[in-house]
């Protein structure tokens, strides 16, 4: 093939661009294939108190390829969303965090847990997505408040109007809003503070030099301060080190999610985790507990 376009065929554009456009294309066919035969799977990462004490978890999607093993969601997420796989499968993935919430709900060492599932732009943008975050809840039976969705400041791109009444929709429903990864995206401060949302999450970006990266510092602290004055609570991810962890907890940060506490696990692990951290007194950060 390679060979007799080098030889005889008119380039029409250039042969990295086809290779990248070929490679599409076979990602997006094995997804489609991987959503057909149950290959995808979600994990749950805890977030932490500042006690220690788990808040609840973010559901992360999994790809466990036959042939090439786990496939990172940063490499398949933006072909489930060109494809528009991503409504079935964001639509499965708010299923199961309505399934779970619902067996939590009913244990009362696991009631309080919340579950965070991310939302792309394209699952929001859908005409159907409010009525389909509706119909989960109603039908699971369980408290609105605990199902969390972290939306993405990409969001902001479209019509901010349309966009906030459709908030205002899920906050009625008693839905929880995040806006995660904060802090890379568009987002204007004036815009910040007309959205309906409960929380922002600072990118795992700046968690990761915050101790050496002034910037970074400041950035983070600056996306503290600001949800103290706007009443919005603020969770950190990808917080790595109990030096990182402290960084934060100083500048006014007392909720965690990383590495530090617990990687992403599935179910049953999570479950045997939880028994384990709540007979303990919550969760003992890997290092400190290494270092004692
Ligand atoms: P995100 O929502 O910002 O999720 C946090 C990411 O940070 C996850 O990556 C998680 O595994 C990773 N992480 C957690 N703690 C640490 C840490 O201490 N250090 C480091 N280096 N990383 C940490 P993951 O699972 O690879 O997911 C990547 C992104 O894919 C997510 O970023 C989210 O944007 C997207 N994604 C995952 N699941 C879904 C889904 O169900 N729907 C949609 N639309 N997007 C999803
Ligand atoms: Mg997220
Ligand atoms: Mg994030
Ligand atoms: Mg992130």
């Amino acid at each position: 093939q390679a060979k007799a376009a080098g030889r005889n065929a008119v380039r029409f554009f250039d042969p990295e661009m086809q290779a990248v456009a070929s490679e599409n294309a076979a990602l997006a066919a094995d997804l489609r294939s991987a959503w057909r035969d149950n290959h995808l799977n979600i994990e749950y990462q805890p977030q932490v108190g500042m006690d220690g004490r788990m808040t609840g978890v973010e559901a992360l999607l999994r790809w466990e390829h036959p042939g090439r093993g786990p496939v990172q969601p940063e490499h398949f997420i933006p072909t489930a969303e060109e494809t528009s796989l991503i409504i079935p499968i964001g639509h499965w993935v708010l299923e199961a965090a309505c399934a779970q919430l619902a067996l939590w709900a009913r244990r009362p060492d696991r009631a309080h847990l919340s579950i965070a599932v991310n939302v792309s732009v394209r699952q929001f943008r859908h005409p159907d997505f409010i009525d389909e975050v509706m119909s989960c809840v109603r039908r699971a039976g369980v408290p609105p408040g605990k199902l969390k969705l972290e939306l993405t400041e990409s969001l902001l791109a479209d019509n901010l109007e349309s966009v906030i009444a459709k908030m205002r929709n899920l906050k009625e429903m008693g839905v929880r809003l995040s806006v995660d990864d904060f802090g890379i995206g568009y987002s204007s401060l004036s815009y910040l503070k007309r959205l309906p949302i409960d929380e922002l999450k600072i990118d795992r970006g700046f968690v990761k030099d915050i101790l050496t990266d002034g910037n970074d510092a400041a950035i983070a602290g600056t996306i503290i301060g600001l949800c103290r004055n706007l009443g919005l609570d603020v969770i950190a991810e990808g917080v790595e080190t109990e030096e990182q962890r402290q960084f934060l907890a100083r500048q006014g940060c007392h909720r965690y999610q990383g590495y530090l506490f617990c990687k992403p696990l599935p179910i049953e692990e999570l479950e045997a985790f939880i028994a384990r951290v709540e007979g303990e007194a919550g969760i003992t950060p890997e290092p400190s507990s290494a270092a004692s």
